[in-house]
């Protein structure tokens, strides 16, 4: 079977994370109108009869000012040395810039096989689909050139089929279930900025970074351990019936680490009691009592650079923080299946984008 990796590269703000979830089914990556969305690299897992394509989202090729910029950037290099087919996407609606000629420079010395992926097409004119292709057919040396829209789901079938066409045999390198590796903590984070982004304008959405402080569960007692979180996770993919996220630590690349028997039992055993029945949908016998719904804490802080930004995410009265909070709330617990406690905080800390520490912590979250 064919099984490679795939990097998605391209300008801030292109939609290769509204492409890498479009092609999965299922969200795995956040999404904003603000660009420097994505900090880090994300892997989506696509299995199916044909083999398994493993996508790299990830940040968007920019020139670095500061060490989370570097950081960012560092991702999209080894994204682009580790991969076996590189997928640049453009905007269509925008016209080409200086930003586009350095992803262009930067994309000159690799040797990996090529496509161009224009997006966003639902929005704009054929012509000028044309006259973009025009432009960039001899900038690089494209294998493929796909006009598409990750929004709407245009054209990615072909994409598909094209990369299949690119990936060299192997055997799977990850279970089929699997669709991302992203732990449970990072991504609860990601939801919350997500939020905040929505609600943010200006430089906010660069100076804001989440950390998720404490994940418990109540009721049941005590902090949630690796084992508990994975548990947490094998019950999203029961509820929402997607497959969950391994808990296996999110830095590029690193190899997958398979749940052992031992473990798998155990989460079975601790997911039973609030786990819907798989049939109906409906909870388990005799679980379906007030009272039994599992709750779960969640604290969080919110950094921001400035006393003045931290005004801003407050808002007035709170109100900002406070839709950020129902917000997240609401996505989290169809996430988890639990009733949330979600503990806001924001904290100024003076030029975390420059911390490495403050970063090692934000990209460590498991
Ligand atoms: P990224 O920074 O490259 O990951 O971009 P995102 O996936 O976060 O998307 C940036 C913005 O572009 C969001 O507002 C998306 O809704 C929008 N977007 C992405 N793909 C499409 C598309 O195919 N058509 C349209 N109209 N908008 C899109
Ligand atoms: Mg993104």
């Amino acid at each position: 079977m064919k099984v490679g990796y795939v990097a998605l590269v391209g300008r801030p703000n292109v939609g290769k994370s509204t492409l890498l979830n479009s092609l999965l089914g299922q969200k795995v990556a956040i999404i904003s109108d603000k660009p420097q969305t994505t900090r880090i690299s994300i892997l989506g897992i696509k299995t199916t009869q044909q083999g398994q394509i493993i996508f790299i989202d990830n940040p968007g090729i920019h020139k670095p000012l500061h060490t989370l910029n570097k950081r960012m950037m560092s991702f999209v290099y080894s994204a682009l040395e580790t991969s076996d087919l590189i997928c640049l996407l453009i905007d269509a609606t925008q016209p080409y810039g200086h930003g586009d000629e350095f992803v262009v420079e930067t994309l000159r010395k690799v040797t990996t096989p090529l496509f161009l992926l224009i997006n966003k097409v639902d929005i704009i004119k054929k012509e000028k689909i044309l006259l973009l292709i025009d432009k960039y057919k001899d900038l690089l040396d494209f294998k493929e050139i796909i006009p598409i829209s990750a929004l709407r789901g245009t054209n990615l079938d072909v994409l598909e089929k094209s990369i299949y066409h690119y990936l060299p045999e192997a055997e799977k390198l990850y279970d089929d279930e699997t669709v991302t590796q992203l732990p449970l903590r990072f991504q609860l984070a990601e939801i919350i900025r997500e939020k905040l982004l929505k609600r943010v304008e200006k430089e906010l959405p660069f100076v804001t970074a989440v950390l998720v402080e404490k994940l418990e569960e109540r009721g049941t007692g005590g902090t949630l351990g690796k084992n508990d979180q994975d548990a947490l996770a094998q019950e999203t993919s029961s509820q929402n019936s997607t497959p969950a996220p391994t808990a296996t630590g999110f830095r590029f690349p690193e190899k997958p680490i398979k749940p052992g028997e031992k473990l798998e039992e155990e989460m079975e055993k601790k997911s039973r009691a609030s786990r819907p029945d798989r049939a109906s949908g409906q909870p388990a016998e005799g679980k379906k009592k007030k009272g039994k719904r599992k709750v779960v804490y969640l604290s969080a802080t919110i950094f921001v650079e400035r006393e003045s930004h931290r005004k801003i995410v407050i808002g007035r009265r709170g109100q900002v923080i406070k839709m950020i909070g129902i917000e997240a709330r609401r996505e989290i617990e169809t996430i988890l299946g639990a009733k949330l406690f979600l503990d806001l905080k924001v904290k100024v800390k003076e030029k975390w984008r420059d911390s490495p520490e403050v970063l090692d912590l934000i990209e460590g979250q498991r």
